[in-house]
């Protein structure tokens, strides 16, 4: 909602936010008046033009337009991971919210799919939500009034992904960090929740989002009748990164359209 004002004075640092919704979630933090540190891998070019999006949308709520930054780490390897976190805090001086958002997968059949290629996707995807966790944690428990994390996770936390074994294991453990992590830190006022997107309109939806025919063919299995924008999801991330959810911890919120409500069951054919 433009115009709320629920993250002024925090300090966030959103993994991938070159692109999708990374992106989204990292405009969406700096209209509700949030620093922010925008992390790419390879995409410089569109991550400098996230910053500018951050830093108009930062100009417009009267947010704090110079302290945006770029920090460019593949969150896939563990050194890199942990200095994008450690030189983010040093260059604030605090942080207070990450965002786990980076994530890639690739296709093949279970029975063939590369173990070099699993452990790159489990890499970026979960250890790499880890480090960045676990950096940002160390942080939180130096100074009183600790910090929060919201990671991406994805439908398919929940609901088996055929072909992209990798992915799937990824986002099921992202389910299991979330709830340790928010049990092992509720105590010591660290949050520690997830989003699970749906079908989303970025990049990663490359095979379908601009062809007519494919996109009419995925959104039919969605319960609301369409795909969800990164925007929907930045909204998600927002709340969750904000005090309003003070008392949310340890949980996934799917944002799907209804994806995990179990379409097959919408007219009645089992009894
Ligand atoms: P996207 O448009 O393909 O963007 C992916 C982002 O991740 C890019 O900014 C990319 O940056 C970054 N990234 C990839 N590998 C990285 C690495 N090793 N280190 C740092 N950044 C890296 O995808 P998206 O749809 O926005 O996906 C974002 C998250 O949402 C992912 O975790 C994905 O699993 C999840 N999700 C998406 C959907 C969907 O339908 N779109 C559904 C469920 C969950 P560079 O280009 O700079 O490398």
């Amino acid at each position: 909602m433009a115009g709320m004002q629920r993250l002024q004075g925090r300090a966030a640092l959103v993994t991938g936010a070159s692109r999708g919704i990374g992106r989204a979630v990292a405009i969406r933090f700096a209209e509700e008046g949030a620093a922010v540190a925008v992390n790419y891998n390879g995409s410089r070019d569109a991550a400098e033009e996230t910053l500018e999006q951050v830093r108009e949308a930062s100009r417009r709520a009267g947010g704090p337009v110079e302290r945006h930054r770029i920090v460019q780490a593949n969150v896939g390897e563990e050194a890199a991971a942990q200095a994008m976190v450690e030189e983010t805090v040093g260059a604030w001086g605090r942080l207070d919210i990450l965002v786990n958002n980076a994530g890639v997968q690739s296709e093949a059949p279970s029975h063939a799919y590369s173990i070099d290629e699993y452990r790159r996707i489990l890499d970026v995807n979960l250890t790499g939500a880890l480090v960045c966790s676990q950096a940002a944690i160390r942080h939180y428990l130096s100074r009183p009034g600790g910090g929060t994390i919201v990671n991406c996770s994805s439908v398919h936390q929940l609901i088996p992904k055929p072909g992209y074994i990798a992915y799937s294991i990824s986002k099921g453990g992202l389910g299991n960090l979330t709830r340790t992590l928010a049990l092992e830190y509720a105590d010591r006022g660290i949050r520690v929740n997830a989003v699970a997107p749906g079908a989303i309109v970025t990049d990663i939806n490359a095979a379908w989002k601009d062809d007519p025919k494919a996109r009419a063919e995925v959104e039919s299995h969605i319960p609301m009748g369409r795909a969800g924008s990164p925007e929907e999801m930045a909204a998600v991330f927002a709340f969750l990164a904000s005090d309003e959810a003070s008392y949310v911890t340890g949980q996934t919120l799917y944002a799907c359209g209804g994806l995990t409500l179990f379409n097959e069951f919408r007219t009645n054919w089992a009894s």
